[in-house]
């Protein structure tokens, strides 16, 4: 039993003119066993948890926590995190030039697991994960997200995850850029993750389509950079029916 912890969360990010906030206070527990959906009008911040909790430099945390089991996830490196057992896949994910698929996993696998998994078992493995996902045996040779297709980098994060297995996950727009039969092969490989053990998810989504595959246990109303709503899988068919109007008057618009 696990659990991710983000209290009080307060995220700026550098601007024109100055830091502009962008988190206002979020405060959000995932245990294991447990999927909760973000969802979000557009510009409300939803990426931006997933970069703050990812570490990555651009976003300041000026105020607030974020633990794993008590442990402090803001005060570790990048990999730390990863061995400790979070795994963030980004909505644009950064293209690795010159390094191969196959490679990119195994130094992936290593960082989290502490040694490098034995060659044969890895490319047994890589390969069961792969046709799993329908993927073309050639994409281990690719270089990392290099001209990958948006359903193609897709399928490569629930690769990733289908082999780390972290403890908690975090998906941002894991269902953009995917046509039907691809939502349903990435839906069903982060489901085999899930029913695989004892693990949270942190699905980060804008349309309610992907959790017509993937239901969630909780979810959560952001809008303004905060969490101003929290219910039940029938709070996404309410905003699949109504949209996001109740939950934004009043808020200011879009930059
Ligand atoms: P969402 O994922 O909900 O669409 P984002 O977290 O991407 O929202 O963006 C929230 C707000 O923060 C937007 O107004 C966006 O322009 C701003 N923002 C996010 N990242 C940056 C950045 N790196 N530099 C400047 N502004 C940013
Ligand atoms: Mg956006
Ligand atoms: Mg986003």
């Amino acid at each position: 039993m696990s659990t991710l912890e983000i209290t009080g969360l307060h995220v700026s990010v550098a601007a024109d003119g100055g830091a502009k906030e962008i988190l206002k206070g979020v405060d959000l527990t995932v245990r294991s066993g447990e999927t909760h959906a973000i969802m979000g009008p557009n510009g409300s911040g939803k990426s931006t948890l997933a970069y703050a909790i990812a570490g990555h430099p651009k976003y300041e945390i000026t105020a607030g926590n974020v633990t794993l089991d008590g442990q402090d996830i803001l005060a570790m490196t990048v990999d730390e995190r990863a061995r400790a057992g979070l795994f963030l896949a980004m909505q644009y994910p950064v293209e690795v030039p010159g390094v191969s698929m196959a490679n990119f996993l195994r130094s992936a696998a290593t960082a989290v697991r502490g040694e490098a998994p034995k060659l044969r078992t890895w490319v047994k493995e890589v390969k069961g994960a792969m046709s799993d996902l329908d993927i073309d045996p050639d994409f281990a040779e690719r270089s990392v997200n290099e001209g990958f297709s948006g359903g193609e980098k897709k399928r490569h994060e629930v690769l990733q995850l289908s082999l780390l297995k972290p403890k908690f996950a975090v998906l941002d727009e894991t269902d953009s850029g995917l046509d039907v039969d691809a939502l349903r092969v990435v839906s069903e490989g982060v489901n085999r993750f899930r029913a695989d053990g004892d693990v949270g998810v942190l699905l980060i989504t804008h349309y309610t389509r992907i959790l017509q595959h993937i239901r969630p246990d909780v979810v959560h109303v952001f809008a303004g950079g905060k969490v101003v709503s929290t219910g039940g899988a029938e709070l996404a068919d309410e905003l699949e029916r109504n949209g996001y109007a109740r939950f934004t008057t009043g808020a200011p618009a879009e930059a």
